[in-house]
């Protein structure tokens, strides 16, 4: 049997418990212990002294055991045991619990290198349950020590031994599927190498550069998903749309569009009517893209109007039920009363319901269905589906994209998103669509000023809540996490590849207890909170009470993030801002300032991190999203924008996830990744060249790209 389809249980040490808490993390095979990678790394080479350490975040000592270690047995069974270890600058206290070998391990004068978090008392310092090393002449440290993530009854130094046990057959039978030229031309270790480093890093450049190799990888993977799409899409042919007259549909609209919009439907309506005369012309792939609020909602109802007038029935997937709630409703007020019936597909909806909803897509009754990912049930079925919107796009993965868009080959695929790409990033990001760029906002917008705030703040806060509510105002207050008990790995993914060495303690506001606490300290405001844990009903209820003014106060994850509208709310307070990315800030505070009273983001944050502040400040400066964006990327490498679309739908398509793409510092990675992307696939369209093979092999199972793609 191949090497890395092993079972786990071929290993030694490795008996029917430990092997189901293995497959718990999604460990069945030796492959996928290769591919278990760390999630950071612990730097114990840097040596700190007792005097000076830092003691917020664990730091490495090299002490000499000073006393004998003493046991003593405390209640309830529970022993501890203690001694004494100096350096040149002074003593510390080390205590182990339940750990009465301890004794045998350390004794007088000889030396180790302990790493945890040290305690300052009133005069003493203090460690509790160190890590330890001995140290040996002639054997030297291994400086970056991996950190897995674990479960009950793996620790991170059985994975080790696992992997210790493994690695060198691995790396001699890894075959690197990357050409050698293109590894040479961009500076990449072989593959082997890379994953040697990944569990075993050698020095820090070492583990740096298999990083950037992993990178890399998952980069070339996606640029290939992109090729292939392009390659294969002109293979197509679209339906057409009739030319029709619009006004019909923009006499029904409350307000004029802006020059932009109209730039926009006239892009759409070229694309599906104009173009489709005479040559065979494969079907739109449009994005719209377009800060926050600047209307983008009714140029998708433009395309719809245009389809429906065509008798074509159209799709409109949103990424949350609350938003497809919202569209639905606009669309019903526009599209109605021109005779186009819309329908409302979303999980909650009853069986009965969503029976009627397949009957009456199937017989073409309904013309356009607005839902969730819902939508993409085999059992919904269109008679003539001419077009196919999603909005906001970042939420959803290619996957999803392209599962809706099975539905039918020939129609039309229009994407709407508020995330502004930076122009450099966006023909990677969306090399296979043609781009629509709205730049205006609709006449009368007021700035939402914004302010950078620390938690002693934190009362003066509070009372400006109060007078937001005094003067008729909502507000918003958004959170990084749900509850306290969250993985806290989770809330400590690092950020970049520098960050995997720091470990980072803040503690992180979350919206359960926080929404507690406000309610307490402002107890004449109607305080809710809403996370995406939630039953969607309970959700929406929510949502409804605060967009109807039942509620005040809306504690919250990022689920508020995308398209709501609640034209009252005027101020965005956001805790541990630090944690999101720019584009994200930026997003949430275009949820106020839709109305008409003065609107507010404030952003509160305790980092000190010379990046993160200067990150932070750019929000309180700049207010154009693309602006931002370019920004972000300049400070941040482009990690942010792969952590957005890595997001959640992203790993339910079967898509893959960002993960070293996501920590990558270096902007001119992805750049190269892409235009090798585009090279193999210009030559060999259909990966059939030898040379290409283990590419191929690689990717089967891991990009979803359209169905023709890959055979
Ligand atoms: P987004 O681009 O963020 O999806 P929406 O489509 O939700 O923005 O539009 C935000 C608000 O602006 C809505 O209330 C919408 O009715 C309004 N709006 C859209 N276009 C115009 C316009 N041309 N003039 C005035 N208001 C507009
Ligand atoms: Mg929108």
């Amino acid at each position: 049997m191949d090497f890395f389809s092993r079972p786990i249980t071929a290993l030694s040490g490795v008996g029917k418990v430990r092997a189901e808490a293995l497959l718990r993390l999604g460990i069945e095979t030796v492959g996928d212990l290769i591919a278990f990678y760390p999630r950071a790394y612990e730097n114990r080479g840097e040596i700190s002294l007792i005097k000076t350490a830092p003691t917020d975040a664990p730091t490495s000592l090299i002490l000499t055991v000073g006393t004998a270690p003493r046991s003593a047995k405390i209640k309830r069974g529970m022993t501890l045991t203690k001694f004494r270890a100096f350096d040149e600058s002074g003593t510390v206290e080390i205590t182990f619990f339940n750990s009465p070998y301890i004794k045998d391990v350390f004794s007088v004068g000889q030396e180790f290198r302990f790493f945890g978090k040290i305690e300052r008392k009133a005069r003493s310092f203090a460690m509790t349950n160190p890590k330890y090393e001995p140290i040996c002449e002639g054997k030297a440290l291994q400086d970056l020590i991996p950190v897995y993530h674990l479960t009950e009854g793996i620790t991170s130094k059985y994975i080790e031994k696992l992997l210790r046990d493994v690695i060198d057959d691995a790396v001699r039978l890894t075959d690197d599927f990357l050409p050698e030229a293109i590894r040479l031309e961009n500076n990449l270790p072989h593959l082997a190498l890379a994953i040697r480093n990944i569990h075993f890093p050698d020095s820090h450049e070492a583990l740096s550069s298999a990083l950037r190799r992993m990178a890399f990888d998952e980069l070339l993977t996606f640029g290939l998903g992109i090729s292939l799409n392009i390659r294969h899409k002109n293979d197509r042919e679209g339906v057409r749309f009739s030319p029709c007259s619009l006004s019909p549909f923009t006499d029904m609209l409350k307000f004029e569009l802006t020059g932009s919009q109209k730039l926009a439907i006239n892009d759409i309506y070229n694309d599906t009517v104009l173009k489709c005369k005479g040559d065979i012309l494969p079907p739109m792939t449009r994005i719209v893209v377009g800060d926050v609020g600047c209307g983008k909602t009714v140029v998708c109802m433009a395309a719809i109007y245009i389809a429906a007038k065509s008798s074509y029935q159209s799709a409109l997937m949103v990424p949350t039920e609350i938003l497809a709630r919202q569209h639905f409703k606009e669309l019903c007020e526009v599209l109605s009363p021109l005779g186009i019936k819309c329908e409302l597909l979303v999980s909650a909806t009853s069986q009965k319901e969503k029976n009627r909803i397949y009957s009456e897509a199937a017989s073409g009754e309904c013309q356009v269905i607005v839902g969730t990912h819902a939508l993409i049930s085999d059992k919904l079925s269109f008679k003539k589906l001419g077009l196919v919107v999603t909005d906001e796009q970042h939420r959803f993965g290619v996957g999803q994209r392209a599962a809706l868009k099975e539905k039918s080959a020939e129609a039309h695929l229009l994407v709407m998103s508020a995330t502004p790409i930076p122009r450099t990033l966006a023909l990677a990001m969306y090399g296979d669509l043609d781009v629509s760029r709205i730049t205006e906002m609709p006449k009368g917008r007021m700035r939402v000023d914004t302010f950078l705030v620390d938690s002693t703040y934190r009362e003066r806060l509070n009372s400006f809540i109060e007078k937001q509510v005094k003067l008729s105002g909502q507000v918003y207050v958004v959170c990084p996490s749900i509850e306290p008990t969250e993985d806290g790995a989770k809330a400590h993914e690092p950020t970049s590849f520098s960050s995997l060495f720091k470990s980072n303690d803040t503690p992180l506001k979350n919206a359960t207890e926080y929404a507690k606490e406000l309610a307490e300290a402002l107890p004449a405001l109607r305080v809710g909170c809403l996370h995406g844990r939630m039953k969607s009903r309970e959700k929406d209820e929510v949502m409804r009470k605060f967009s109807s003014g039942e509620l005040d106060v809306l504690v919250s994850t990022t689920v508020i993030e995308v398209g709501v509208n609640v034209p009252s709310a005027t101020l965005m307070v956001i805790e541990n801002a630090e944690r999101f990315g720019l584009s994200q800030l930026h997003q949430l505070r275009g949820r106020v300032g839709r109305g008409k009273m003065k609107s507010y983001c404030i952003l509160v944050s305790d980092t000190t991190h010379e990046i993160s502040r200067a990150r932070l400040d750019a929000m309180r400066t700049t207010y154009d999203g693309y602006e931002i964006a370019e920004k972000d990327l300049l400070l941040r490498g482009p990690g942010d924008f792969f952590s957005q679309i890595s997001a959640d739908s992203f790993r339910q398509s079967g898509g893959f996830e960002f993960r070293f793409a996501k920590l990558c510092d270096d902007s001119t990675l992805m750049e190269r990744a892409f235009s090798v992307a585009k090279d193999i696939v210009a030559r060999d369209k259909d990966l059939t060249l030898d040379e290409h093979q283990l590419i191929r092999k690689m990717l089967e199972g891991r990009i979803t790209v359209a169905p023709s793609s890959i055979s």
